[in-house]
């Protein structure tokens, strides 16, 4: 069998950062990726936070084909024809060293292939691995890691130590596989590496890219040249079930998409397609004037782990290591969305361990523990393990529900001059409040809020 150092499967960019960081750590990597080109496949709402991942490879990120850097941050709650729109612009998000920017998948894959080609790297696109090979020759399934972001104490599973992969009729080893397949986990979860990821874990998002003028993005979205605006929609938006909407300027265009939870999608009686719901807000009049003029030029549906820090699988074991959506490492917060900046640092961290592991000539579970030992002290599983209550608040559907209503009929009742004699705001706002704010339902949530 054909043999290399590393092979990496997938090539999104947590696959391409791991890449590119054994290329030039002067191993021999070779990414396997079934799209067309590195991007082809890939779906993102569009905002990467650079300020995470800045440090590392700071090289990459100068000429990085970057869209907009954000300055703008909204979010608005739709009920009943009526939003209510928060909106902050602020200095510190833009400046010479933005926090963030809106990125196009297809030209942010191809630009680091190409980078990880340059340092030695081989991608090889239209390449779909059938299944991860282990030990004794077997394909085999076993039980695997269960959840948890467990420890790096031992290897697939039954399955014994992985030593490759088969694409078609190929056959090829590696000392070291790194599984970047993304979210759905397909080959990983039949060689017993993780478990199926469940309906309840997972959103369905869906989304369009709308072509505009520069110009009239700019406009729209009050930006100075260069500058970028993000936008969440929560409330009606998803009728009633978990996730909202996200709009991002790009360029010369705008990501709109909508985000759902899966289990909830799928046991809806009147069968409502996520497709659907986008429909509707586009043509609704918070965002119809938004997107006038616009034309359609892709859209695309992908699946979003939003299991959080307990269903993250064992990260490594004998011979591999999983990295990005791969790993769940991925983090729907309500107002922040956030899988890229992990899928990136955590190639960034295997490829380090990994290096220093083949430097080491170990690369059992033992020998690699180095990658879960550094994502422990990174930001990635910091801040899931932060974040680790927020999956079970976003179940509350209040939040999608209740509170919207109450706040835009709250706004809306502020700002109501009738016909007849105008009662003092005080009691105006005050009675909203109380109505609204003040019961035992949201004594709870307020319990509960203060966990995350
Ligand atoms: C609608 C939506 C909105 C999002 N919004 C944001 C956001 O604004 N900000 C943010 O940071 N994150 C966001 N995310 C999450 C983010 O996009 C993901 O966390 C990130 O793309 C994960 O990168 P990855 O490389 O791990 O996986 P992917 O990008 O999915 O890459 C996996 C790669 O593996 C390839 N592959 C899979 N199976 C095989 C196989 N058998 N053989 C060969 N190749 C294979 C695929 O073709 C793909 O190229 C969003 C996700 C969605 C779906």
């Amino acid at each position: 069998m054909e043999k290399v150092d590393v092979i990496v499967v997938g090539g999104g960019l947590a696959g391409l950062s791991a890449a590119y960081g054994l290329a030039q750590a002067g191993l021999e990597v070779m990414v396997l990726e079934r799209g067309d080109y590195p991007g082809a496949k890939n779906v993102t709402g569009g905002r990467l936070y650079t300020s995470v991942v800045r440090d590392l490879y700071p090289e990459l990120w100068e000429g990085a084909p970057f869209e907009r850097a954000v300055t703008r941050e909204a979010i608005s709650m739709l009920a009943d024809g009526r939003m209510a729109t928060f909106e902050i612009a602020a200095e510190e998000f833009g400046g010479r060293r933005p926090q963030s920017f809106t990125v196009v998948r297809a030209k942010l894959d191809q630009y680091l292939a190409e980078r990880t080609g340059e340092a030695g790297g081989m991608v090889i696109p239209k390449m779909k691995v059938d299944a991860l090979l282990t030990e004794g020759g077997s394909e085999a399934s076993g039980a695997g890691g269960g959840p948890g972001a467990s420890g790096a104490d031992g290897g697939p599973g039954a399955s014994g130590r992985v030593i490759g992969i088969r694409a078609g009729e190929d056959e090829i080893g590696a000392d070291v596989v790194v599984v970047a397949e993304g979210v759905l986990g397909l080959l990983s979860s039949e060689a017993g590496l993780r478990e199926r990821p469940a309906a309840a874990d997972t959103a369905l998002g869906y989304k369009e890219v709308i072509e505009l003028p520069a110009s009239v993005i700019e406009d729209r979205w009050h930006l100075n040249p260069g500058e970028g605006a993000a936008q969440l929609f929560m409330g009606s938006v998803t009728k009633g079930m978990m996730g909202g909407a996200f709009l991002y300027t790009n360029r010369e265009s705008i990501s709109l998409g909508i985000v759902v939870g899966m289990e909830q999608l799928r046991s809806r009686p009147d069968e409502l397609e996520s497709w659907q719901l986008l429909d509707e807000l586009k043509t609704s009049p918070a965002v119809a004037p938004l997107i006038k003029g616009g034309e359609v030029i892709e859209y695309s549906a992908h699946a979003v782990a939003e299991g959080g820090i307990a269903k993250v699988p064992r990260l490594l074991g004998d011979g591999y290591v999983m990295v990005g959506d791969a790993a769940g490492l991925s983090l729907n917060a309500l107002i922040t969305v956030r899988g890229m900046d992990f899928a990136i640092a955590s190639g960034y961290h295997a490829a380090q361990a990994i290096a220093a592991a083949k430097a080491a000539g170990d690369t059992s579970a033992a020998g690699l523990a180095g990658y879960e030992r550094a994502l422990r002290e990174s930001f990635v599983l910091k801040d899931l393990q932060t974040a680790a209550k927020v999956p079970a608040l976003l179940e509350n559907q209040r939040l999608f529900t209740h509170y919207p209503e109450a706040v835009t009929k709250l706004m809306a009742d502020i700002f109501t001059i009738g016909p007849g004699p105008t009662e003092k705001l005080s009691k105006t706002g005050f009675g909203g409040v109380r109505r609204s704010f003040l019961n035992l339902a949201t004594a709870k949530d307020a319990l509960s809020f203060r966990k995350i």
